[in-house]
């Protein structure tokens, strides 16, 4: 196991490779995407004991009962969020900072917000030591969104809400553009289009995410 590790660390960007052309092969076409998914690091981002399954198309525990999300997944939504002119981005669910390691190498200023402050204080550590310093975090409810630096060109939503929640749509930039996952057993993406006081919701999929949790910070 521990020099499996050890060569996983030393040849990522051979397993990336392998993911990406997989991925393009699942239909993600954005260039500027694949290669950013074969540069990232995606083994910093999850305990050390998983990081031989790191450059597997699946989703990984992170802990607090939280998952990395699935490369195809991460990639989805940000080629989603790409097609759109966006600069300023909120994501809702940092997580292991995965999905906001990808956003940062793309867009000009990522905020993201995460409800479990331990998985925000590692992210956060992860996202500098990478030098990604286009990025602030938080610890707080993503329902809530981040009003103080709204309004964004685009939001993306990585864990499952019930509904679609009101404040993120008020932050929301008009043109701006919103990715989310919508249900709870059953669960759909959508692509959300603000147009003044109007919405355009576009349905992409079934999806599978964690729910969006509603009430105490962790
Ligand atoms: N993009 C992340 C996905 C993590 S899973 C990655 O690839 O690693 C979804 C994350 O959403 C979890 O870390 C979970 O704690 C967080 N989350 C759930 N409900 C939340 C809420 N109300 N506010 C902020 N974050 C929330």
């Amino acid at each position: 196991m521990v020099n499996e590790n050890l060569m996983i660390m030393n040849n990522f960007q051979g397993m990336a490779k392998r993911l990406t052309t997989l991925l393009k092969q699942q239909g993600i076409a954005n260039d500027a995407v694949l290669s950013t998914i074969e540069q990232t690091p995606r083994h910093k981002f999850m305990p050390e004991s998983l990081v031989h399954k790191a450059y597997e198309n699946t989703a990984l525990p992170i802990g607090n009962g939280q998952t990395i999300s699935q490369p195809l997944m991460v990639a989805t939504m940000t080629q989603l969020l790409l097609q759109h002119d966006c600069h300023k981005v909120l994501e809702i669910g940092t997580g292991s900072g995965y999905q906001t390691a990808i956003l940062a190498q793309l867009i000009d200023k990522v905020y993201s917000v995460e409800r479990i402050s331990h998985l925000q204080y590692q992210a956060k550590r992860r996202l500098k030591q990478l030098d990604l310093h286009n990025v602030m975090t938080r610890h707080g409810d993503g329902w809530e969104g981040w009003s103080s630096k709204s309004p964004f060109d685009g939001i993306i939503v990585t864990a499952a809400a019930k509904e679609v929640p009101q404040r993120l749509l008020e932050q929301l930039a008009d043109g701006g553009v919103m990715i989310i996952p919508v249900g709870t057993e059953q669960q759909t993406l959508y692509v959300i289009r603000r147009f003044g006081d109007d919405y355009e919701q576009q349905r992409i999929g079934d999806v599978r995410f964690v729910p969006l949790v509603q009430g105490a910070l962790l």
